[in-house]
């Protein structure tokens, strides 16, 4: 039951070094981890953190630490603290090597400004919205301000009077002179620095422009040496410009991005920005509430760094988003958590029971081991017992259903590490509430456990220790909260947090802060390190017991120890998400295309562009999720050449008959080589299908004349070459012909030939 080896996985990203050090273009691999110091990190962080950390340990070269700090308005000391806290918990040595984006301010001016005068960036002086409007669309190259003609000696200028002080915010901006008219939006002259005279907790007021993210990270990372940049698959676009900006600049070295798909967890949200109005609007106690996703949170939660690495591994890395369900994550705290709790017992919601056969004021101890055999740990602690117990109250059932193991009126059930007791009597009070039981204790008819009498935990009465117990829910009710642009805050779970008031056995007294106990039925809890600093002892639960994933999973699990397949492990057995569900409903779509469409807004947004111009939504989202990113490999939805509607009108014809399905996809190809719309590329290419019975009759002739030996294996009863038949005449007609009718002439042909 151990977490399984923590063996690097062979990912996409680790054959890519591999390659690297093996060709030369490496030497020593130097990754970073780059967070932004304006908010908390989370579990996604972790994944990241374990990845570029893991690298540079497997590969014996370095990870830094790099805060990415260039925005002057959102970033804190405080969370560079937080952060550094974070890492080092999660067991990574960042030693000295941390690094700060703003230490490079003046570099990075410098590097501006030799742009500018190599005529490869200018000053801009258009308003935020002249410049959206020029940059065109995805479909309409853009076209130049009036200021994109600025001699470099100019914008020299402008950019220096911009640095002194001399304009207010949003006066004038640079801009990179690269290509109005890429099909990459964000190769249209991207901003590399605007004005903005703001406060910067570490550079103080020592600038008031700032550059932006673009301009900073590839130069931060050639100026580190850094040599493979792993981040997160929305900056796939982003690649094209981290090149041009690497390339334009004169840099000491040449680090390459690649992307890999970014953790995102069923009913968690997982962006800083939506963490962060949960504390703000306080949701919830703090960036370290235990129901956070953050890893202060789950650090206060009782999670361990080795289960978040145990679940980084498992998860292992991947090209694809996906949703990973939580209980992926929770089995692994179990598997992780198993080991370090010791059992013991706890009652959450008291119900008295008195053993009237036991003599009053009798007290006896019993020494109890805590932990199960199977574990096979040493250890116990006493356990004293006398006449009046409690036990849980949900443990009694005056009208038990059919079934019941536990205590009924009538009723056998044995107390844990006692003895069997039966309940004699019910006493109940004014309002007709059970308020205590009377029992007597009964030799164990079942001592073999053949028989179906369940197993209760119980607390002294007397010697039990009041104790606060934390019971925490999922923080949200919806398995994508926030899902379709939807307010997060509305799926917020309102019962996410139970406070009991539970009676402990009294071994719990000695509960060190920061210490894993298992309550016996109720679940693994964690006592409160930050509750233990204001003196106040306080049971979380961490996860109960109860493993859905586990039995989700029971049958496909593999026996042996081995790894489960990375990212397959989230993938294959995971349940339709609520938005895919309800995606799929909406447009009665394929469960597989409605999985991935939720997951890429992108797309989804293709798909609403194209329902203006086709009814067929099914057919446009498999087009979408099948057809388009086989053929627009690596690219994102931002950098297509057309926009949705124009893909719905090529499904169109392919609805109406217009078109065959090769057809079509050979005018997708043509419309993502920017050939044209829909209705062009099929005029261009001919492509329309032929209803020409001429046409097709000379097609299948001229096939069958040039094929005499398969024509005689046909007429010798070999079927099979049929379709190896249809396929040269289908090649023949380019596409155009109907493929059903060519089977059909065909058949015609060689049955009366
Ligand atoms: P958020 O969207 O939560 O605000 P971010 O990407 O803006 O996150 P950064 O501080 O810029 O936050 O992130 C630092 C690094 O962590 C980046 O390299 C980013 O790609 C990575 N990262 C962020 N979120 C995830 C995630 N969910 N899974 C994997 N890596 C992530
Ligand atoms: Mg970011």
């Amino acid at each position: 039951m151990t977490s399984e080896p923590q063996s690097p996985a062979r990912d996409f990203i680790r054959e890519i070094i591999d390659a690297d050090l093996q060709s030369g273009r490496v030497r020593r691999v130097i990754t970073r981890f780059p967070p932004e110091p304006n908010g908390y990190l989370h579990i996604g962080h972790a994944k990241s953190i374990c990845l570029n950390f893991g690298i540079a340990e497997q590969y014996g070269g370095e990870c830094h630490l790099r805060f990415d700090d260039s925005n002057p308005t959102t970033e804190d000391q405080e969370y560079v603290e937080a952060i550094l806290r974070d890492v080092r918990w999660l067991g990574f040595d960042v030693g000295d090597r941390i690094f700060y984006a703003s230490d490079y301010f003046e570099r990075l001016y410098e590097l501006a400004e030799s742009l500018v005068e190599r005529g490869h960036a200018y000053v801009d002086s258009s308003s935020e919205e002249a410049i959206r409007a020029h940059r065109g669309t995805v479909t309409e190259a853009g076209t130049p301000t009036p200021h994109r003609q600025r001699s470099p000696e100019e914008s020299l200028a402008l950019l220096r009077r911009m640095r002194a002080g001399e304009f207010p915010d949003g006066a004038h901006v640079l801009r990179a002179r690269i290509d109005l008219a890429s099909p990459n939006m964000k190769m249209r002259d991207p901003v590399l620095y605007r004005i903005r005279h703001a406060h910067h907790y570490r550079t103080g007021d020592a600038w008031c422009i700032y550059p932006l993210y673009d301009f900073v990270h590839p130069l931060s990372d050639a100026l580190e040496s850094i040599s493979h940049s792993i981040c997160t698959l929305e900056f796939e676009n982003n690649r094209e410009l981290y090149d041009w900006v690497i390339e334009h600049c004169d840099l000491p070295a040449r680090p390459r991005q690649y992307e890999f798909a970014r953790l995102n967890l069923t009913y968690t949200v997982m962006s800083k920005r939506k963490l962060l109005e949960l504390v703000a609007g306080k949701h919830v106690s703090g960036w370290d509430d235990p129901r956070m996703p953050t890893l202060a949170g789950l650090r206060r939660r009782g999670v361990t760094p080795e289960a978040l690495r145990a679940f980084a591994a498992r998860i292992g890395v991947s090209k694809h988003n996906s949703v990973v369900d939580v209980a992926l994550f929770e089995h692994t705290l179990r598997e992780d958590l198993n080991l370090r709790s010791p059992r013991v017992m706890c009652v959450l919601e008291p119900l008295k029971i008195t053993l009237e056969d036991w003599e009053p004021g009798h007290e006896e101890t019993l020494d109890a081991p805590y932990w199960p055999a199977d574990v096979g740990k040493p250890g116990s602690r006493s356990l004293p017992i006398d006449r009046e117990l409690y036990i849980e109250r949900s443990d009694f059932s005056l009208t038990p259903p059919k079934g019941w193991r536990r205590l009924a009126p009538g009723a056998a059930v044995r107390l844990r590490h006692a003895f069997v007791i039966r309940c004699e009597r019910v006493v109940t009070d004014a309002d007709g509430n059970v308020s205590e039981l009377v029992c007597r204790r009964e030799p164990d008819a079942d001592a073999d456990g053949s028989k179906t009498m369940g197993t209760i935990h119980w607390v002294s009465a007397r010697r039990g220790v009041p104790l606060e117990v934390r019971l925490y829910d999922r923080l949200f009710e919806s398995e994508a909260p926030g899902a379709d642009d939807s307010d997060a805050l509305a799926d917020l779970n309102r019962e996410s947090l139970r406070r009991l008031d539970a009676i402990a056995e009294p071994s719990l007294l000695d509960a060190e802060a920061g210490s894993h106990w298992q309550l016996e039925r109720l679940g693994f809890f964690f006592v409160d390190p930050v509750e233990a600093e204001q003196g106040r002892r306080v049971l979380g639960r961490v996860v109960p017991l109860k493993d859905s994933w586990a039995k989700q999973t029971e049958p496909a699990r593999p026996r042996e120890p081995g790894r489960v397949k990375p990212a397959a492990a989230g993938r294959a057995r995971e349940p339709l998400s609520e938005a895919a569900r309800a995606l799929a409903a909406r447009h009665d779509l394929s469960e597989e295309d409605a999985r991935v469409l939720a997951e890429q807004p992108e797309l989804q947004a293709l798909l609403q562009e194209a329902l203006t111009v086709c009814q067929n939504a099914r057919s446009v989202a498999s087009w979408l999720v099948n057809e388009l990113p086989a053929r627009h490999r690596g690219a994102g939805a931002a950098s297509l050449p057309f926009r949705g509607d124009e893909l719905g009108r090529l499904v169109q014809m392919l609805d109406q008959s217009r078109i065959t399905a090769a057809a079509a996809k050979r005018a997708l190809a043509a419309m993502l080589a920017g050939e044209g719309t829909a209705e062009e590329v099929v005029r261009a290419r001919d492509l329309e299908q032929t209803s020409d019975e001429g046409a097709l009759g000379a097609w299948v002739d001229a096939t069958l004349a040039e094929n005499a030996d398969v024509v005689a294996r046909f007429r010798a009863g070999n079927e099979n070459v049929l379709g190896a038949l249809l396929g040269m005449v289908m090649r023949k007609a380019a596409g155009k012909a109907d493929p059903q009718r060519v089977r059909a002439l065909l058949g015609e042909r060689l049955r009366s030939g």
